[in-house]
């Protein structure tokens, strides 16, 4: 009678990885360790696709995002934020915080942003980076890399993307040109709580060539734990040490990490956008709407608006009695959408009983619906092996 967590992160963590987790803590400079936490580096750079740098130490996606700004902007330089959302807007408070310049364009919650409103602001001053989260969990919201990347590049900037609500499920790779062979990702971050499967507690980070240069040429960061040099040499060769790093959770993000490759980022990408279509269709087959249109919507979360008059809260609760536990909306969306994830190590069968749970819950609330058309719309997407 497992709780099934279908929050937009933390998500599901398989057997396997508890069982890494839960393996006896070595000294944190001991070979052996070093040997399991130099593999998780190098994974993290194949997932990314990249030789340049990856870094993986003690702490949320926040630091990530704070590991991204001060090693490439200083105090007084330009950043451009393109916001689709909560996550995407907690980029401006950050990077003023170091005495950062911050111009921001917000798109239209479950909106992607206008390129041509990019390209202009992009003309408007000389930006040392331009922030971009990849999913925002805010509104389920997948940003328009693709037209991002190039235009970005083409101005001169830093591309830093904030993947905590895509890795491991939607392509990002380093190596990738976007309309041109070098307009690619300098930056991209995460945490270890979403699509790889892990509980919280890692921020995860890799850096292109000309984000490192970047980094070289400022001679001081306003960090210390956060800046990449105290870390570089650790994560070349572990047994070398800078500050303790968190043993266990780098087993079982070792363990994460391999299933993530063998499944492979194809066939991962593919099934979270199955993943996405199947309850998105589920879910409007019981009436209700998802807040991102379908060729914007995300593969790993959904922000669904509530019918008329099912509260909130109440639908939440009772799903939780039935061991589905979803999340309410943020800011100005709360009360009135519920956001569910749907990624890493989550299976159809997991969501085929939410939708279930769901059309019960509604059917309590005094909406009507039919649990079977749900289910139909769900499984013509989707096939789930009991
Ligand atoms: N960016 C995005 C897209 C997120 O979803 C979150 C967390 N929900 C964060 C950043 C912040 O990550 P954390 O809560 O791990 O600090």
């Amino acid at each position: 009678n497992k709780e099934y967590l279908l929050i937009p992160g933390p998500t599901p963590v398989s057997d396997e990885v508890y069982d890494a987790l839960g393996r006896e803590t070595m000294g944190h400079t001991d070979p052996r360790f070093a040997k399991i936490y130099k593999n998780a580096i190098e994974m993290t750079k194949e997932l990314f696709n990249t030789d340049a740098e990856a870094y993986v130490i003690s702490g949320s996606g926040t630091l990530a995002m704070e590991m991204a700004i001060v090693n490439t902007v200083s105090k007084g330089e330009r950043l451009l934020v393109i916001s689709h959302g909560f996550f995407g807007d907690r980029f401006i408070p950050l990077a003023k915080a170091f005495g950062i310049e911050v111009d921001v364009i917000q798109a239209e919650w479950g909106k992607q942003v206008d390129v041509k409103e990019v390209v202009n602001q992009l003309k408007q001053h000389s930006y040392k980076a331009v922030t971009v989260t990849h999913v925002d969990t805010s509104t389920g919201v997948e940003s328009n890399i693709a037209e991002l990347i190039p235009v970005v590049k083409r101005a001169g900037a830093l591309f830093i993307l904030d993947g905590v609500c895509a890795t491991a499920a939607l392509e990002e790779d380093l190596s990738k040109g976007y309309g041109a062979d070098d307009a690619k990702i300098d930056v991209v971050l995460t945490g270890s709580q979403k699509a790889i499967g892990m509980p919280p507690g890692l921020a995860i980070i890799a850096f292109s060539d000309e984000a490192i240069a970047a980094r070289e040429q400022l001679a001081e960061v306003p960090a210390y734990y956060a800046d990449i040099q105290n870390w570089r040499k650790v994560m070349d060769t572990p047994t070398a040490y800078f500050a303790t790093p968190p043993v266990n959770l780098i087993y079982a993000y070792e363990c994460a990490m391999k299933i993530v490759l063998n499944e492979g980022m194809e066939a991962r990408i593919k099934r979270h956008e199955n993943y996405g279509t199947a309850i998105r269709r589920a879910l409007i087959a019981y009436g209700m709407n998802p807040l991102a249109k379908e060729d914007v919507a995300s593969p790993t979360l959904s922000c669904i608006l509530y019918p008329e008059g099912i509260d909130d809260a109440l639908f939440r609760e009772k799903l939780a009695e039935r061991g589905i536990i979803v999340a309410g909306a943020l800011a100005h969306l709360a009360g009135k959408a519920f956001r569910i994830g749907h990624m890493g190590s989550t299976t159809p069968q997991m969501l085929e009983q939410a939708i279930c749970h769901i059309g019960e819950v509604l059917e309590e609330l005094g909406h009507k619906v039919t649990i079977g058309a749900a289910l139909k719309a769900f499984r013509e997407v989707l096939t789930v092996e009991k």
